[in-house]
């Protein structure tokens, strides 16, 4: 698989070990990000670095596959614990509502949700599948849900 050399900045310590290893000068580059249409993807400069900060990256990203039915379930079944765990956090932060151990809990669990859903195919709100969900909720007289199907248009 074609590959290029990334550069992070934020851990690049700037010591130039990657500009004297690399064969075609690709490293070197104005803009401090390596120049991707002139590396080679030898991986000589990410050997090199001693902040690790070179990673080489596919030319060509593989296309995303789709989910089988299981998995989407399985998804769904640990984002449904998830909020199950929520109600027992918010009951909890009802007696207790200065506890930080339950409100970081509670954040972390939202944002477990998000990234489930997100896995599940419900990444964007235009998308059919959101809604379809959307839709549900509407017919469950949700009213977010109504304004929302309002403002977002099917745009797959
Ligand atoms: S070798 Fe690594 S740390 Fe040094 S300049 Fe290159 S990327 Fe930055
Ligand atoms: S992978 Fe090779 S060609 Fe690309 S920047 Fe690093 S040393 Fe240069």
């Amino acid at each position: 698989m074609e590959s290029y050399a990334h550069r992070n900045l934020d851990i690049c310590s700037k010591d130039c070990l990657c500009l004297f290893v690399c064969p075609t000068g690709a490293a070197n580059n104005e803009t401090g990000q390596i120049d991707a249409n002139t590396c080679t993807g030898c991986g000589a400069c990410m050997n090199a670095c001693p902040a690790k900060a070179i990673t080489l990256l596919p030319k060509i990203m593989p296309k995303a596959q789709k989910k089988d039915n299981h998995v989407i379930n399985s998804l769904f079944k640990v984002a449904e614990n998830k909020i199950e765990e929520n109600k027992i956090l918010n009951y909890l932060l009802e007696k207790d509502p200065n506890n930080k151990l339950f409100k970081a809990l509670l954040h972390s669990n939202k944002v477990i949700l998000e990234d489930l859903m997100r896995e599940a195919g419900y990444m964007l709100p235009q998308s059919k599948n959101t809604h379809e969900f959307l839709n549900k909720l509407k017919e469950a007289k949700i009213k977010q849900a109504e304004i929302l199907l309002e403002k977002l248009k099917v745009n797959e």
